[in-house]
């Protein structure tokens, strides 16, 4: 695993970054592989890189202006808060039930391992602004689509979903009814 972005300057992009995304199995619980991204975290040119891919798909001449991106605790606060940088919008975080502070909307929905509540404030969004969702993996789905219903219902319009990497065997880009962007599938 090469940290060294000259060195590895030849190689796609996308080829390295399925190289510093490890495959832990049978993690959190036995069946799941989770998607370990944390070895990309740590290269500065991967980062780098996931950072303008997954903003260059909102900027305004592609699918943007944006007026805030919103990160989904916790993978996705890592991603989107950067993005949201690159993109001159604010952040927005939704999180596990009980840790925001003000009003909040909630959702409960199943995920590939477990069921979950996500929160946002009610005052998170102007009427109409648009609003761009970040995470790091799209497995089922049901994490996005819960996160577009909050975002929808506190008066955002959702723009679409990017992720770091989609388990497209699952299913979950028509199971969430969105726009859905991409880095990497599996
Ligand atoms: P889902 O709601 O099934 O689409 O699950 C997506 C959420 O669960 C994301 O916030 C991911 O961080 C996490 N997740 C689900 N499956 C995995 C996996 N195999 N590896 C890493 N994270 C996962």
């Amino acid at each position: 695993m090469s940290t060294d972005a000259g060195s590895v300057s030849a190689v796609p992009l996308e080829q390295r970054l399925l190289h510093l995304v490890r495959d832990v199995p049978d993690w959190p619980r036995p069946g799941v592989v989770f998607k370990d991204i944390t070895p990309l975290l740590a290269d500065p040119a991967a980062f780098a890189s996931v950072v303008d891919g997954l903003a260059e798909r909102w900027s305004p001449t592609v699918g943007g202006p944006v007026d805030k991106v919103v990160g989904i605790e916790a993978r996705g606060f890592i991603l989107a808060a950067p993005v949201a940088y690159r993109l001159g919008a604010g952040f927005v975080p939704v999180r596990k039930t009980g840790k925001l502070p003000w009003q909040t909307y909630a959702a409960s929905y199943a995920l590939e391992y477990g069921e979950a509540t996500l929160e946002v404030h009610q005052d998170a969004f102007c009427r109409g602004e648009r609003v761009v969702i970040i995470d790091d993996v799209l497995a089922t789905g049901g994490t996005a689509a819960a996160t577009a219903g909050l975002v929808k219902r506190a008066g955002g319009e959702v723009l679409g979903l990017s992720v770091l990497i989609e388990l497209a065997f699952l299913g979950g880009r028509a199971a969430v009814g969105l726009d859905v962007h991409a880095l990497l599938a599996f």
